[in-house]
């Protein structure tokens, strides 16, 4: 299991890192990406800092649940009525660059497949 570090995501769920927040529950952060990739590009984290989805337990299987059900919401929300992609990340290879779990939420054109 990877070590859980602090991350620029846990600066922003504390508020000491300004950020264009979304939606907010008691689990879950949702807020712009600053680097867009699509027209809509949202991200949605646990406000409990996990890694990685690899480092996801059997414990965390409502978290994780509740993380994909967020990401429907506010999908919904910002008005993405025809379609929308989520994306993880996960690790070196998939070219997860931030370690604090988060999904992508984009949207506003068409997403090609496969992805690069
Ligand atoms: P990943 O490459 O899957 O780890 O995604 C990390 C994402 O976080 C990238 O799309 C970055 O543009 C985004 N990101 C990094 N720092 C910030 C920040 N301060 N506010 C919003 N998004 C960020």
């Amino acid at each position: 299991m990877t070590e859980t570090r602090e991350t620029i995501f846990s600066k922003i769920i504390r508020r000491e890192v300004p950020a264009e927040i979304v939606y907010e529950d008691d689990l879950a952060l949702a807020f712009k990406d600053i680097r867009p990739q699509a027209p809509v590009h949202i991200l949605v984290i646990p406000k409990q800092p996990i890694s990685q989805l690899s480092d996801a337990e059997s414990k965390d299987h409502a978290l994780m649940g509740h993380l994909l059900l967020t990401a429907k919401r506010v999908a919904k929300q910002v008005g993405l009525t025809n379609g929308y992609r989520i994306v993880i990340n996960n690790g070196e290879d998939g070219g997860q660059t931030v370690y604090h779990l988060h999904l992508h939420i984009l949207g506003g054109r068409h997403m090609k497949w496969p992805p690069g």
